[in-house]
Formats: structure tokens, sequence, C-alpha cells
């Protein structure tokens, strides 16, 4: 078994979870509140599609559908996102990997640069929960921000409070695709889980109730973790030996 200590001062965190689970809205937390570099691959190939870029026209298919991107694709996407992104404290990765693959993908990239991944951390949540927030989700078409139609509402209707930019439903939210998204991932989890696990780097959160409530539930496990200190402002991201 491969251990992770890593001797650096930034950490690394792949957030897993079904469609719907929050790794988006948690993920912003985690850059707003911790100072954390955040990368989303959904993010990523929605920006691109609506470029008409190359990489938009590759994975538009796949998208719309509900499909995955081919793992190929998407550690070829993630390695060169990697590479220029600025990191300081760490960052945390949403949506990515998805597969076994693409974890060990990952994993051979970062491990390159001898800044391997710490930790795993699997967002749970109750199916029926999970098609609730999908239906009901509204994403902003500028940055990407997250909203719920009832459960977390912008400041002013159709609006985004970060950058004002427009709500829009996603495509892959209608509930055919959705029900297809989720099955794949029941298909696609158990594998990429179990990699983490027997690599020791597997925890897990529980992702029921408000955003607010799931990431304190996720600091009081980065603290244990030793990943973050005990004070969490954006300053307290510490160096780890
Ligand atoms: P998400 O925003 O994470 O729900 O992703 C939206 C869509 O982008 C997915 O349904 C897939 O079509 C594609 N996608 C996102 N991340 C990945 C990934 N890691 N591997 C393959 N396809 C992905």
């Amino acid at each position: 078994m491969r251990h992770y200590n890593s001797s650096v001062s930034a950490v690394r965190i792949v957030l897993l979870g079904p469609p719907g689970a929050g790794k988006g809205s948690l993920a912003l937390l985690c850059e707003q509140r911790l100072g954390l570099a955040h990368l989303s691959t959904g993010e990523i190939f929605r920006q691109e599609i609506a470029r008409r870029s190359v990489l938009g026209r590759r994975v538009q298919r796949y998208v719309a559908a509900g499909r995955l991107v081919p793992d190929a694709l998407v550690v070829q996407v993630m390695a060169s996102r990697l590479g220029a992104m600025k990191v300081r404290r760490g960052f945390v990765l949403d949506g990515f990997p998805r597969t076994q693959g693409q974890a060990a993908g990952l994993d051979q990239v970062l491990d390159r640069k001898r800044k391997p991944i710490d930790g795993a951390v699997y967002v749970t949540s109750p199916e029926a929960l999970l098609v609730r927030r999908l239906c009901g989700r509204r994403v902003c078409s500028r940055c990407g921000a997250n909203y719920h139609l009832r459960t977390m509402r912008p400041k002013h209707a159709g609006v985004c409070d970060h950058c004002g930019g427009s709500l829009m439903t996603r495509k892959d939210d209608q509930p055919a695709t959705i029900r297809k998204r989720l099955a794949l991932d029941h298909r696609t989890a158990k594998p990429l889980l179990t990699y983490y696990k027997n690599t020791g780097r597997l925890s897990t959160v529980d992702g029921r109730g408000h955003i607010e409530t799931v990431f304190q539930r996720t600091l009081t496990l980065f603290r244990h973790r030793g990943w973050i200190d005990g004070r969490h402002d954006r300053t307290q991201v510490h160096a780890r030996n």
C-alpha cells in the first residue's frame, strides 16, 4: 500500500460524490474561506462548450447526454489545467476523478511532480435528496455558482449574487438525464472509492443538510486530518510535515 505523507505546504484534495451531493458548492466555499484553488471538470467543459472551442466541440455530446467524457481526454485536460494553475495553499478538485482510471491517471501526473493527492473526500447523500437538489438547481451562466429554487435562492431572482450573471438550468439537469447520470455514478463510484480506500486516502462527509452545515463538517474533517489548523479563516491553512 502506498502512503501519502505530503511534505509540502499545500493540501491537495479531491471531492467525490454523486451529482447533486454539493461538491461544487463545497469547493467554492473551500476557495472563498480557505484560499484553496478550485477546479471543476464539469465547469471547464461547460465553459469550453459555450466558447465553441475545439475541446468544447469534442465533449459536447457526452455532456449533453449525461455520459462520461473518455478518461484519456479528461486526464489530459486536467494535467494541463493543473500545470497552469497558481497553487499557493493547495487545491480541491470537484467532479474529477470520476473513474478509477482517471484517479490512477491523476496520481501519475502528480507523482511526477512529487505532489500527490492527500485525500479523497466522499460526500454522501440519499438518492431522493440528490434528485430534489438537481431538479431545483440553477447555475450562474458566468461564474458557475450554484443556487436552488427553494433552498439556496439568490438575493434577486435569476441573478447571481457573486457576479451579476444570469442564472440558468443546466441542460443535463432534466429529469431523464438526471436519472441517467445517477445510474452511471452508481456503476463507477465503487471502484473509484476502493482505489482511494486501498491507498489510505478515503474519508466520508455526510452531505445532508444546508451547505454551511456540510462545510462545517468538512472543516472538522480537514482539521482532524491535519490539512488545516483549528482557525478556519483564510490565513490559517498551514504548512504540514
Ligand atoms: P458535473 O458538472 O460534474 O456534473 O459534470 C457535468 C458533465 O460533464 C458530466 O455529466 C460529464 O458528461 C462531464 N464530466 C464532468 N467531469 C467528468 C469527468 N471527470 N469524467 C468524465 N466526464 C466528466
